[in-house]
């Protein structure tokens, strides 16, 4: 439920309102959004039955909460969220564009890799060290030493980096190394590292699961945000489906309905969701017109040699032709068309 505070509320009667739900057993999470104060409470709301909040002095009103998720609802938290990364702000004015290999593969491959990155423009190197891989005989990443040699080449080049951790015993050393820290599709219901990764202050790109609904995504985005968390990004990444033409079916409209059911940030990723590089530019693009805040995109220097996913990597020309078309694009999405060139 939330607590929708009245605008003349005393400091004391909201003080009297939280010690009254963490009594219960509950959290009472304060926020304000403008210049309404809500308390969002959360827990088993079981606890409190017998409580009647809206007996409190300084109550408007209590809202009963039917959706499964609460501090991720839009009408939780009426405003964008922008999660703040480097110079980067994910969620706001900016398209933010996150490119790089799909995995480390040597110091000498991600140095290559992030000169490519910064010279097309990208803001934010991807690269994993810990590989989700369907076979186990298939490379399964450096682990640590790639996360050092991201983390490095990152630096060199004036680049935050984001790499996947699989695993609650990897989260630290991911937060140590990494600017933010995804969730890969096959981990979006991995409870235990949702909450390990609550636990950090990182920021956290949640992937959508491969065959889960928005509800179910949001859901997870929810475990991560009740865990103390509140620097989610969400990433649309393309759903399993019969047609094989394609690696998986990439849902655009998922992008306007999460902005209309939540306040988090949201990014695309059109490389997983093709498999094939002859499509990504095309559906980057479909994406900024959707309303993404930003991209994550498989790039590799020499993409024909690339030990994962090489059919779907950009090479870095391609990369760098795309990149500003999308902040073109981006432009005019926000309605910005006067600041566009020729237009
Ligand atoms: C990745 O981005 O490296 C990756 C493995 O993606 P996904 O979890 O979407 O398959
Ligand atoms: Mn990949």
């Amino acid at each position: 439920m939330i607590v929708v505070l009245r605008a003349g509320c005393t400091p004391e009667q909201r003080i009297a309102l939280v010690r009254a739900i963490e009594a219960a057993g509950l959290r009472a999470r304060v926020s304000e959004d403008h210049h309404r104060v809500v308390i969002t409470v959360g827990g088993d709301e079981d606890r409190i039955r017998g409580v009647s909040l809206a007996a409190f002095d300084g109550v408007e009103k209590v809202v009963a909460f039917k959706k499964p998720y609460r501090l991720a609802a839009r009408e939780f938290h009426p405003r964008d969220t922008v999660v703040e990364v480097g110079t980067d702000g994910i969620g706001g004015a900016h398209l933010v564009v996150m490119a790089g290999p799909c995995a480390v593969e040597s110091e000498e491959g991600i140095f290559a890799a992030a000169e490519a990155v910064r010279a097309a423009g990208a803001t934010i190197l991807r690269g994993g060290a810990f590989k989700p891989r369907t076979s186990p005989y298939q490379f399964q990443g450096l682990g640590k030493p790639g996360l050092k040699m991201l983390r490095d080449a990152g630096r060199h080049f004036g680049l935050a980096v984001i790499t996947e951790a699989m695993d609650t015993r990897h989260i630290d050393q991911v937060a140590e190394h990494a600017d933010i820290i995804q969730i890969g599709t096959r981990n979006m219901q991995n409870f235990a590292l949702l909450k390990a990764a609550a636990k950090t202050d990182s920021p956290i790109l949640l992937k959508r699961g491969r065959a889960c609904t928005v509800e179910e995504w949001l859901c997870a985005a929810e475990y991560i945000l009740n865990g103390g968390n509140d620097r989610v990004i969400l990433c649309e990444r393309g759903l399993v489906s019969f047609d094989t033409a394609v690696r998986n079916q990439l849902d655009l409209s998922s992008v306007p309905l999460v902005k209309r059911l939540s306040h988090l940030p949201i990014v695309v990723d059109p490389s997983h969701g093709t498999g094939r590089a002859d499509l990504v530019p095309a559906m980057a693009r479909a994406a900024v017109a959707a309303g993404a805040d930003g991209l994550l995109i498989e790039m590799h220097p020499k993409p024909k040699a690339a030990r994962s996913d090489a059919a779907q990597a950009l090479l870095p020309e391609t990369l760098a032709a795309l990149v500003p078309q999308l902040h073109a694009i981006r432009e005019i999405a926000r309605g910005n068309v006067a600041e566009l060139p020729g237009v």
